[in-house]
């Protein structure tokens, strides 16, 4: 079986994001990028399959500007095989990103992409899902269980209240929970080996696609301050001011 892991470059998750002084987007300026963590889990996920031989060969790719080679390099020592990275200086829309990753798909022939369930840069939580639909391939989102059988998955899903099984047949695009694994940490020897793994570049003009975007974001700001909390000496004050000042019980 040969997996295909989409992974993102986004702003690192522990950086807390600020808006651009003129509302155009988020500053990335001089701020440290990282894998997107979902991502992370879907590699980890791809990985053991392989150590367990499930798995034959494990790619990631990248969709975006050539410093997402970074990212890439990552992968390759967390244990991807070689990795891929789809040049383009647009920003993409989950759309553009899954009509790359279709094309690439046509070429590539893996059974099992596994996605994260959504970027944490724009929380889209769409292109694993636009991608099935692209490639009419059956999906299971939100996985925090993988279990192979023959030519189908058994997938958990976390759902409101519960979880749900459900059975889908390959080739499929799983899109990860938090709860489907811990990724692991790159070793230093890991790191080094990776620098003699397969990267290739493939510009995404070559793909012969419409990428172009189809939404403009109109203004990005930062949610307004909360104003300083205030202490009250009794029980009898404090239901008073819930009621009179901040009007949240009758
Ligand atoms: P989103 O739909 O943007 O929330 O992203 C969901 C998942 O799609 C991510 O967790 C990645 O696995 C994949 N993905 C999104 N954007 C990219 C990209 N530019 N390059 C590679 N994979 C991506």
């Amino acid at each position: 079986m040969k997996i295909l892991v989409p992974v993102k470059r986004v702003l690192d998750y522990n950086i807390k994001p600020r808006a651009k002084s003129d509302g155009s987007g988020v500053e990335l300026s001089g701020l440290k990028m990282a894998m997107n963590p979902f991502d992370e889990i879907a590699l980890e996920e791809a990985v053991r399959l392989k150590e367990k031989n499930v798995a034959t060969e494990v790619i990631a790719v990248s969709c975006g500007q050539v410093s997402s080679q970074d990212i890439l390099r990552t992968a390759l020592a967390l244990g991807a095989d070689r990795a891929i990275l789809i040049e383009t200086d647009y920003d993409l829309e989950p759309l553009a990103v899954a009509k790359c990753l279709a094309k690439l798909i046509d070429k590539e022939q893996p059974n099992l992409v596994i996605c994260g369930k959504q970027a944490i840069d724009d929380d889209s939580n769409q292109t694993g899902q636009i991608l099935a639909a692209l490639l009419g391939w059956s999906q299971a989102t939100f996985a925090s269980k993988i279990e192979v059988t023959q030519d189908h998955l058994d997938v958990t899903r976390e759902i409101d209240g519960g979880l749900e099984t459900v059975h889908v047949s390959l080739p499929s695009v799983v899109t990860t929970d938090l709860r489907l694994n811990e990724p692991r940490f790159a070793t230093l020897p890991n790191i080094m080996k990776a620098k003699k793994k397969p990267l290739e570049t493939i510009s995404a003009q070559s793909l012969q696609i419409d990428i172009a975007p189809r939404i403009r974001v109109l203004k990005v700001r930062e949610p307004d301050p909360r104003p300083a909390g205030i202490k009250v000496d009794s029980v009898d004050t404090l239901i008073e001011k819930l009621k009179t000042d901040a009007k949240v019980i009758g």
